[in-house]
């Protein structure tokens, strides 16, 4: 699941992802919450700048649920300071990638290893 508010990132993860996995996209935090139940993601590549109701809030509603505590979540944001990485792994993200994507193996060796991990 990609919860991501700008189209051209949606298209690109898209192009990167959709011929791998199966790939839905919410444009806004609540529509990709209020999908968890119906989609059960395996992955959630969630965007930090979203309108309204930001990542690390969506986050927290993803981790209060129960069934979705444990649902590998991806930060994906622009700010790509060194301090930020660590911040928003201690929010509970699973993991940090950066926009803009320069290096796609970067993204998809995140996905396989968060994805093995579950498996294991
Ligand atoms: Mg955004």
């Amino acid at each position: 699941m990609i919860i991501e508010d700008n189209v051209d990132n949606r298209l690109l993860l898209q192009a990167i992802l959709g011929d791998v996995y199966e790939v839905t996209e919410h444009p806004t935090g609540p529509e990709g919450l209020a999908s968890l139940a119906a989609e059960r993601p395996e992955i959630v590549l969630l965007d930090i700048s979203l309108p309204g109701m930001d990542g690390v809030e969506v986050l927290r509603h993803i981790r209060a649920d129960p069934e979705f505590r444990h649902l590998p979540v991806i930060a994906f944001t622009a700010h790509a300071m060194s301090s930020d990485r660590g911040k928003y792994l201690a929010h509970g993200f699973d993991d940090y990638i950066t926009k803009p994507i320069v290096d796609e193996t970067i993204l998809l060796g995140s996905i396989n290893r968060l994805l093995e991990r579950v498996a294991a």
